[in-house]
């Protein structure tokens, strides 16, 4: 993990939040090549379900909502919280599993009897901090879906089955965060809440968990390293009447990046009777009247990136490139699938003290600057600059060299292959964009 974390800060994929404040609470902040990469993962994830799928729509809902929400839904009750002690000196709590001999791990102390506590973030909202102005940061995007579910049906004229799905931020007061952005108290989440007959949601909660697995090893991730495990009844969230974790292999052991969840009809239900407002289904067909049952696909955009940059990362010994000079030198190589990875390619003049070689380089970077995500990069020996490249997943290495300035063509260097072909600038940006395509 340490290496992939070096890798992550060193080339600007992620930052310690507040670092010159000596961080905070765990928080990282995306650097302009973790961004892109994220933003990469969402595209993928958000087409993946709107454009592929003519019956699932999308919504963006707020952060805070009434208070009742959450009432509704569980997580204010003993639902969502996890069980801990807490150290009677230095006030730390620990979960079961981390208490070995009944006294604080971390300075021996006394430990208080175990007691539930809550997950959710709290805060207040308007001038006046008093009980009546109390709200939470949501836990899970999903609640927005649930209380929407009316409006959606109505304006949409959604017909069941079908879905709604949402990207954003969620909240949890982990008491253990841990494993680099593995566990955060701030992450973001891409979630699918399918609806559907409840004979049906058997049926759908497969043919989903095969879907999202299978997008997963798409995307580049080993089978080796990916597995779905099944969740017993008492290891369940509160709302879960069935739970599949998509676990991957991480250095420090397996770890969940996905849930499915059957959340049956427990959120429309409930949200109904708190809110006085009926949210069953109508069937025009069948004149049927029902709560849906609700199939859940909820990932993880940190967790997955973290997934994908462990799964992509290489330790080439003695090197792939003719450059290299000592056997015992380590090349890197991060061979992110070319949707996610962050820059798709590089330009690079052959020398940077050539004023004719430079400037028709950065010409052919303005070029394909508006089309992809590129590099410019002149500092170094060119073998160095592929290295660098290669370390952080560029796809495509475009050199201007001496013939360039003849024969107006460029060298493409393959990331994966390291072929390098001549290809006409003038054709340049057309190549390039069928070598991205699907
Ligand atoms: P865990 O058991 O690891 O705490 P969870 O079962 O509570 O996770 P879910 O409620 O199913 O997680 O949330 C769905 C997804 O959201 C997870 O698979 C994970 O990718 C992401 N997620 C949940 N909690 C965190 C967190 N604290 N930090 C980063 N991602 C998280």
């Amino acid at each position: 993990m340490s290496k992939i974390i070096s890798l992550a800060k060193r080339r600007g994929f992620i930052f310690q939040s507040s670092e010159i404040y000596g961080g905070f609470g765990s928080g990282y902040d995306f650097g302009p090549l973790g961004v892109e990469m994220k933003g990469n993962l969402k595209q993928v994830w958000w087409s993946g379900m709107i454009k592929n799928h003519e019956n699932i729509i999308g919504l963006d809902a707020a952060i805070l909502m009434n208070p009742k929400v959450w009432q509704a839904s569980g997580h204010l009750t003993a639902g969502f919280a996890d069980t801990l002690r807490e150290c009677k000196k230095c006030h730390k709590r620990f979960k079961k599993d981390e208490i070995k001999k009944d006294r604080c791990p971390e300075c021996g102390g006394e430990l208080t009897k175990p007691r539930k506590f809550n997950l959710m973030m709290r805060t207040f909202v308007g001038p006046v901090q008093e009980e009546a102005s109390t709200t939470y940061l949501r836990p899970e995007t999903c609640q927005g879906i649930y209380v929407n579910f009316g409006n959606i049906v109505r304006t949409m004229r959604c017909k069941i089955p079908f879905g709604i799905a949402q990207i954003g931020k969620a909240f949890r007061n982990e008491i253990n965060p841990k494993n680099f952005i593995f566990r955060t108290r701030e992450f973001e989440q891409m979630e699918m809440q399918w609806f559907c007959h409840p004979k049906e949601a058997n049926k759908w909660f497969e043919l989903w968990k095969k879907e999202r697995i299978k997008w997963h090893l798409n995307l580049g991730i080993k089978k080796e390293n990916l597995r779905a495990k099944e969740i017993p009844a008492k290891e369940r969230a509160h709302y879960a009447k069935r739970q599949v974790d998509i676990e991957y292999r991480f250095p420090f052991g397996w770890g969940e990046i996905e849930g499915i969840h059957n959340r049956g009809d427990w959120d429309l239900s409930n949200h109904s009777k708190h809110s006085g407002k009926d949210l069953r289904y109508f069937d025009e067909g069948s004149k049927e009247k029902y709560f849906p049952h609700v199939v859940e696909t909820s990932v993880g955009v940190e967790r997955t990136l973290l997934a994908f940059l462990c799964n992509a990362y290489q330790e080439i010994k003695g090197g792939r490139t003719r450059t290299t000079k000592s056997a015992k030198e380590v090349e890197i190589l991060l061979n992110l699938d070319k949707k996610i990875t962050p820059v798709k390619v590089a330009v690079l003049p052959l020398v940077r003290n050539k004023p004719e070689l430079v400037k028709k380089a950065k010409e052919v970077y303005q070029l394909l600057k508006p089309y992809f995500v590129c590099q410019y990069d002149e500092v170094g020996s060119i073998g160095r600059r592929y290295r660098r490249g290669d370390e952080i997943g560029v796809l495509y290495t475009i050199t201007i060299d001496f013939e360039t300035l003849k024969e107006n063509d460029v060298t493409i260097r393959d990331r994966d292959t390291m072929k390098q072909e001549r290809v006409k600038i003038k054709d340049l940006v057309e190549v390039l964009k069928e070598r991205l395509e699907d």
